[in-house]
């Protein structure tokens, strides 16, 4: 059996204020509520989530994404449309939205295999 574990989630966090013109942050984990936390703590190396805190900007869960790889994350940066994944920006859709790039990509990703 295979042990190392590829699958995981993509999460997405949002910015209770904007910061430059960002207000979103994804990222990839295999335990997101705990790297969340670890955000929300300050206990991060992510730039970007050090100057939200530097800027007293606070961090929100918007969504977790169950993921069958890392790649995920780069596929959904690449949509260039976090806000469409945010369940506080789009909140009516963003389930929606969320199935609808989980169908197309999985599909993608399962074809190169
Ligand atoms: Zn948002």
């Amino acid at each position: 059996m295979n042990k190392k574990r590829l699958g995981g989630y993509v999460y997405v966090l949002h910015f209770t204020d904007k910061l430059s013109h960002a207000q979103h942050y994804i990222g990839f984990s295999q335990a997101p509520l705990t790297r969340i936390a670890r955000h929300k703590a300050g206990y991060t190396t992510t730039r970007i989530i050090q100057a939200c805190h530097d800027n007293g900007i606070g961090l929100v869960k918007a969504n977790i994404i169950p993921v069958p790889h890392r790649i995920f994350e780069r596929r959904l940066k690449a949509y260039r449309k976090a806000s469409t994944f945010c369940k506080y920006c789009s909140p009516k859709t963003y389930k929606k939205s969320t199935q609808a790039f989980l169908l197309r990509e999985v599909k993608k990703y399962e074809e190169r295999r």
